[in-house]
């Protein structure tokens, strides 16, 4: 590690990991070393070192409100330096199949209405419904899913939605893309942790594997997809992801 990176390492604060399922934050844990626990509102953080770099892992919960709640404990108390989310997500584009990886380049709460006040999608006050992830990070994050040799399906970056639904039928998800055709995936947590990102104006990243179609078909198979696939996604992409940053 050259003098400048490893300056950078000493000053910053850890790097946030959030998994929104137990099976994928059970799937990083054992990569971390010397943990300490701390619990705050019901969450337990675990801080460490993953390949030498500072990090606090937590469990978000599902939905947006338990997503904000996270990300600001991690960025505040915690005070990290930037966040990952991983997780799981419904496909909505026709081109993102299961087992494909969808790495956010953009977010929106596709359940943001306060029309005819405001926009359709836009978060009131903010004169914004599109909250963009950090560019280098999201890049680095699809160049180690590709690389990432357990990755079987495709890589995808751009629009990830979210919104307090779990989209499982084919009625709302074929509604969600009409209204929003460039949206690759839906999930319940992304964009609320990329508003929260924005208002401490610390860069923030977003991986997801596509773990169902949001169609009527969403529930089938959910659970072991997330233990068997996406928690093995996660932990090798995040380790990847991680270590080549600590090379450069
Ligand atoms: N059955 C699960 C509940 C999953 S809720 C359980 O018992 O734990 C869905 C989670 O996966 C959320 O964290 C959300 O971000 C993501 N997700 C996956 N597919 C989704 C879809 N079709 N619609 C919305 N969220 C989805």
């Amino acid at each position: 590690m050259g003098a400048a990176a490893l300056i950078a390492v000493l000053v910053s604060g850890p790097v946030a990991i959030v998994s929104a399922m137990h099976e994928e934050l059970h799937a990083l844990l054992p990569l971390v070393e010397s943990i300490e626990r701390i619990e705050i509102a019901g969450r337990c953080f675990h801080c460490g070192q993953l390949r030498g770099r500072p990090v606090v892992l937590a469990l978000s919960g599902i939905g947006k409100v338990a997503a904000a709640a996270t990300a600001s404990l991690l960025l505040d108390r915690f005070a990290a330096s930037e966040l990952l989310f991983t997780g799981v997500a419904g496909g909505l584009h026709p081109d993102v199949a299961v087992g494909d990886v969808v790495v956010a380049r953009s977010l929106l709460q596709h359940d943001m209405d306060a029309s005819p006040l405001f926009p359709r999608y836009e978060v009131p006050l903010t004169g914004r419904s599109r909250f963009d992830a950090d560019a280098g990070r999201a890049a680095a994050l699809a160049e180690a899913a590709r690389r990432c040799r357990v990755v079987r399906g495709r890589v995808h970056e751009g629009l990830v939605v979210s919104g307090d639904r779990f989209v499982s039928s084919a009625a709302e998800s074929s509604a969600l893309r009409s209204a929003l055709p460039d949206a690759l995936a839906v999930e319940m947590e992304g964009a609320a942790v990329a508003q929260v990102c924005s208002d401490f104006g610390r860069p923030f990243a977003v991986l997801r594997s596509i773990s169902d179609r949001a169609d009527d078909a969403a529930h089938i198979d959910f659970t072991q997809f997330v233990a068997e696939v996406a928690s093995v996604y996660t932990r090798t992409i995040v380790d990847d992801w991680l270590t080549g940053r600590i090379a450069r």
